[in-house]
């Protein structure tokens, strides 16, 4: 039976010593509520930081700690030392990846120290789900923090169900790619089967990062990643809206109310909650609050703005100052406007209970809530689903990731003062039945969507993931295959072993021309080629110049200009077509006018055919471009027997009636072959695949549909097999 692994930095329960003893508390965050019932399962586990460092702790004070932790809440502690606290939280975690995330660039710190020590706790972290991990389990992963953790799991368990959740937002590309390490961060979240998000906006810039810095393409939010498929979504994270929205009748809550609504009076209020963090704006919301008072001297004296800010990482400088400067601005607008009577801001700067929350919510007229960026703000939903009697008001900055859900509310960009100020007046002055219909619509949401549906929606879809590889069904690895093939390889008296060459034996280079065989392919190819057996052809769309060059030495077949070209070993190059190429400058002068405006593009003149490559194009410039391309060549190669050929990153104008499959039926023409085998990694490869006769071994190089039988991961591994049938004859030489 397989379990599921909770992963995140905190636990959801601190440990903290008092005097000589631990004391246990349970944490009380979204998260926490969230999962609670996934966790509470017999057999569900979570795994993190007690709040505890190493150095606090004897080796018996933490194993007692593990073992009340595992038997009484289901978790498992991971312990660093104060300074790996130092370097991977205060340093990566919220020196580098929080500001950058937060698209506060000027504040990213990148420290090769401190990306060594994220590294080696993400790696604490896996050590510990090793430790309890079975090759089935599910697994979610949370957070900022362990952004490398999910690949590390893959890799030792490839069948594991894996999911990731970001909480905070993810940035445009434009930002990240600041990152020094963007590639491993990226790579590591894509161990995942499914990486989650809280709006859409944040799963477009993952996708775009993923595309613009891996060179990953996506199908309908489905990133196609080595064998796998991971689906990129985005899941709101809701609130446990029962306990806000519930009527509380105690002593404590009762007195609570009371108090704040007795100070109140008539008097309206104007209500902020945030940790302290320079992510939440609130010197800027302090001087929309001034900049309200002055354009609406009506409010003077009527208006309070109570600010409640809970301490955070005060230890970090940015942090003290950021509260001095709070601490002076709201002196300044007290001392500006006060009056006996009358102080306009009250500032609190510790942390509530949620229930002392509660009390402050339903009294509060009005929520200012404008963080410059956040990953979603949970007070704004709370405050909304507090607010039982639908009076409440939310301003809300546009930059919050709960703003996409709380439409209804009065959005504002958070920089803009008098923009602040105008929704608040508007919060103030809207009509009753205005607001009542816009508190229905937001609570039957915030009531539907909550953080246990949140839960359930991410792992049950994580559960129902299709795990299939990125194309058709039917299609298997060679690995499957492997031991059949070898077997018929050996057996076969005549061989034909027909190679493309791009994509199927090298990687792709950003020069077509740095693409030439290194020594150890040269090997290779000789090898099979000196088989006895073996008739062994390079079938490409390269020109007959470079494959001449670089192959010619060798004993081999080569096809090239995709077909239109063949010279047998020992021959001289000959045409199979007689064509035309008169066409050529009309079309290279078209595809020289969308050149010229696709920065990273160039155009390849061959004999009989004129390519568009466009590798190195902003992908996204490329999406629109092509078909308006296909659609001003269409016109042109219509009234000739020229078709466009879509080939990886490259736009292809030639005659149709020289292909790949036309070149190969000639060459197979000259003898009988008992074994034929067949590899390419693009669509011009699949009209040699089809040519060929159904007992052929063909093989697709990469992902994709294809109409071939098996497929190899890259390059990399078609080699290695070539290797492997090569070697089954006994007389292999290492290429190594
Ligand atoms: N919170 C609290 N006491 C306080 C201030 C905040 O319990 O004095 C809680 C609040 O109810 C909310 C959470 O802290 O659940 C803050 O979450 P949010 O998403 O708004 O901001 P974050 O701190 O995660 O950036």
């Amino acid at each position: 039976m397989s379990k599921l692994i909770i992963v995140s930095n905190r636990l959801p329960v601190t440990v903290d010593k008092q005097e000589e003893d631990f004391v246990y508390q349970k944490s009380l965050g979204g998260l926490a509520t969230g999962l609670k019932s996934y966790h509470e399962k017999a057999d569900s586990l979570w795994i993190g930081w007690p709040g505890i460092v190493d150095n606090d702790l004897k080796e018996q004070d933490k194993e007692n700690i593990r073992e009340k932790l595992e038997s009484e809440y289901g978790c498992l502690p991971v312990y660093f030392s104060a300074e790996e606290k130092e370097n991977y939280y205060d340093g990566f975690c919220n020196n580098t990846l929080w500001p950058l995330f937060h698209y506060f660039a000027n504040k990213v710190e990148f420290n090769t120290n401190t990306w060594e020590a994220y590294k080696q706790v993400n790696e604490k972290f896996f050590n510990m789900v090793d430790e309890v991990m079975e090759e089935n389990d599910q697994v979610w992963v949370h957070d900022y923090q362990l952004m490398l953790l999910p690949r590390l799991i893959r890799e030792k368990y490839p069948q594991a169900r894996i999911g990731f959740f970001l909480h905070i937002p993810f940035p445009s590309n434009e930002l990240f790619r600041l990152m020094i390490w963007r590639e491993e961060i990226l790579e590591g979240v894509l161990g995942s089967d499914l990486v989650g998000f809280h709006t859409f906006d944040y799963v477009r810039h993952f996708l775009s990062s993923t595309r613009r810095l891996l060179g990953l393409d996506n199908h309908l939010n489905t990133l196609h990643y080595g064998e796998r498929n991971i689906r990129v979504d985005a899941f709101p994270m809701g609130i446990d809206y029962e306990k806000f929205n519930r009527e509380y009748t105690d002593t404590e809550y009762l007195e609570e109310m009371k108090v704040i609504r007795d100070s109140k009076g008539e008097m309206k209020l104007i209500l902020s909650v945030d940790r302290l963090d320079y992510t939440k704006g609130i010197p800027d919301r302090l001087k929309a609050f001034d900049a309200f008072l002055q354009l609406y001297p009506e409010y003077v004296g009527k208006v309070r703005f109570i600010l409640i800010v809970a301490p955070s990482r005060e230890k970090v400088d940015s942090y003290e100052k950021l509260k001095r400067d709070i601490e002076e601005l709201v002196g300044n607008i007290n001392g500006k406007y006060s009056t006996v009577n009358w102080v306009p801001v009250w500032f609190y700067f510790k942390p509530f209970s949620q229930k002392s929350l509660i009390a402050f919510y339903r009294n509060a007229d009005v929520l200012l809530v404008t963080p410059l960026r956040d990953g979603m703000n949970l007070v704004a939903k709370e405050y909304a689903a507090s607010r039982r009697d639908h009076e409440g008001m939310i301003v809300i900055s546009e930059t919050a990731g709960a703003a996409s859900e709380l439409g209804e509310s009065i959005r504002v960009n958070p920089r803009d003062m008098a923009a602040i100020a105008r929704g608040l007046y508007k919060a103030l002055e809207i009509p009753r039945e205005e607001k009542h219909v816009i508190n229905q619509i937001i609570h039957q949401r915030l009531r539907r969507y909550s953080v246990d549906i949140w839960a359930s929606d991410f792992l049950t879809s994580l559960q129902n993931l299709e795990n299939t590889p990125a194309f058709k069904k039917g299609v298997v690895n060679i690995d499957q295959h492997e031991e059949t093939l070898i077997n018929e390889y050996q057996q076969a008296n005549k061989s034909m072993i027909l190679l493309d060459y791009d994509g199927t034996l090298v990687g792709f280079t950003s020069i077509p021309d740095q693409a030439k065989p290194d020594p150890s392919l040269k090997k290779l190819l000789s090898d099979l080629g000196n088989e006895s057996q073996n008739t062994l052809a390079i079938v490409s769309g390269r020109d007959r110049q470079t494959l001449e060059k670089w192959l010619g030495d060798l004993p081999l077949h080569l096809v090239a200009s995709h077909g239109l070209w063949v010279k047998k070993q020992g021959n001289d190059w000959k045409m199979t077509m007689v064509l035309e190429d008169q066409w050529k400058p009309a079309v290279n002068e078209v595809l020289q006018l969308y050149s010229d405006r696709m920065a990273g593009s160039f155009i390849e003149e061959k004999d009989y055919s004129v390519a568009l490559h466009y590798r190195k194009c902003d992908p996204d410039l490329v999406g629109g471009k092509l078909s308006e391309i296909k659609d001003a060549l269409l016109t042109m190669v219509q009234s000739m027997s020229l078709g466009v050929l879509e080939g990886n990153k490259v736009l292809e104008v030639k005659d149709v009636r020289v292909n790949k499959g036309m070149a190969v039926t000639n060459l197979m023409k000259e003898g009988s072959y008992d074994f034929i085998l067949a590899a390419g990694d693009d669509t011009t490869d699949e009209d040699l695949f089809a040519a060929l006769p159904s007992e052929a071994h063909t093989i697709k190089v990469g992902f994709g549909n294809t109409r071939a039988a098996y497929y190899v991961n890259d390059w990399k591994a078609m080699r290695s097999l070539l290797r492997k049938l090569e070697g089954s004859n006994g007389d292999a030489g290492d290429d190594k």
